[in-house]
């Protein structure tokens, strides 16, 4: 199979979705490659670098899409790509169709087999192994900014999260203790913060409790819970995920009023529709605002942030799963694995993906 790997063209991307040690990869595998010429720039690695693990460099995305049986990408195809698509040729990438019916119904047209990386599943349909590398990215970043933007310079607290000799540490909050929140709390806790994870599942506090280092507690879940450590915390990150809706609003404006001026409120749950009251969705290039005395951080591609760490996380989770599809063919590749199966959200003008169908009334 000739495989395909473009350049991402939205604004901000510098990820790429095959490192040239992927290229080699599929080479052993006995696929040709074909990189577009500086898709790896953003990255860290060059066209020679790809060159000298075997593939082949191409010159535009049209030339990507007119040779390749299977075209990836990181992020979801843009409207100049649309046209370039060809009936019955493979899209492996984030789509998230289900938030964009323009995307999903351009995609109709185009013919193509659809394999969208957020809806593959682990083994026995448990997990979501293309998203997990990225919530771990978010996750760890999380507690890097609330850092940050702690500093007095940005209107923080002014405070150093981990203390120093014979002075307390910060105070970090952690709402929600799934991948984002674990990781989260591990980063703030190895700075040396005083960490509260509160999650509302009990088997994930027993778990937390067991692997968490001595200065995270993890808690139950309450409004009167989440109000009590708001007044002490110093940064709070929120990471809660309510599967298939929009995040709840655990912080409100109206408890600002207790809680420290200067306190920064990480909402990494933004492309949920966030989980403080006043949660709105930030950029890179702006990544904060303030409200009340309190610092809101927002944005809703952290991991843009560091593609380097980004590309390799993301693309040692795909490339397994791209070695199949090449392998075998997407038939034979979604028959075998289940998980991958999952990840199918369109052939052709049909919708093999139920979320999608429903999320705009179209025959599934
Ligand atoms: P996850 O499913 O692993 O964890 C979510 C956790 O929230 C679960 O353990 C759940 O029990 C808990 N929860 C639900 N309601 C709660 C409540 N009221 N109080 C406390 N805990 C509650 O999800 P995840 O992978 O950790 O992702 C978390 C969020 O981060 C998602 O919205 C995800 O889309 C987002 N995310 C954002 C970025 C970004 O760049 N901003 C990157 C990656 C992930």
């Amino acid at each position: 199979m000739i495989v395909g790997i473009l350049k991402e063209i939205k604004s901000q991307e510098n990820r790429v979705c095959m490192t040239p040690a992927g290229v080699e990869v599929m080479k052993q595998h006995g696929h040709s490659v074909l990189v577009e010429t500086n898709a790896g720039a953003g990255s860290g690695f060059s066209d020679d670098d790809y060159r000298a693990a075997g593939a082949t460099i191409a010159s535009s995305p049209a030339d990507v899409y007119a040779k390749s049986d299977m075209v990836m990408h990181v992020k979801e195809p843009q409207p100049s790509e649309y046209g370039m698509v060809r009936p019955g040729q493979i899209v492996f990438t984030y789509f998230h169709f289900a938030a964009d019916e323009k995307l999903t119904r351009e995609f109709m047209k185009t013919g193509a087999v659809s394999i969208a990386y957020e809806t593959v599943t682990g083994p026995g349909g448990v997990g979501l192994p293309l998203l997990t590398p990225m919530s771990e990215v978010a996750g760890r970043m999380a507690a890097q900014e609330a850092a940050k933007y702690n500093e007095r310079v940005h209107g923080g607290r002014g405070i150093l999260l981990g203390g120093v000799t014979g002075v307390s540490p910060a105070n970090v909050l952690v709402l929600g203790g799934g991948i984002v929140g674990t990781n989260a709390a591990m980063m703030a806790a190895g700075l040396g913060s005083r960490v509260h994870i509160l999650d509302m599942n009990l088997d994930r506090l027993r778990y937390l409790s067991e692997i968490m280092p001595k200065n995270v507690t993890p808690l139950m879940s309450s409004p009167a819970k989440v109000r009590e450590l708001a007044k002490e915390a110093d940064a709070i990150i929120g990471a809660v995920l309510v599967v298939g809706a929009k995040a709840p609003k655990l912080i409100t404006r109206e408890m600002f009023k207790d809680m420290k001026p200067g306190c920064v409120l990480v909402d990494v749950a933004i492309d949920q529709g966030g989980c403080f009251e006043t949660s709105k969705p930030t950029t890179h290039t702006d990544p904060i605002y303030e409200v009340d005395g309190i610092i809101h951080y927002c944005v809703a591609n952290m991991p843009g942030a560091v593609p380097i760490t980004s590309t390799m996380a993301l693309t040692n989770a795909t490339l397994p799963y791209a070695v199949q599809i090449a392998n075998k063919g997407w038939q034979n590749a979604c028959k075998e694995n289940p998980g991958l199966k999952n990840g199918l959200n369109m052939v052709g003008e049909k919708i093999t993906f139920k979320g999608v169908a429903d999320a705009f009334d179209l025959p599934y």
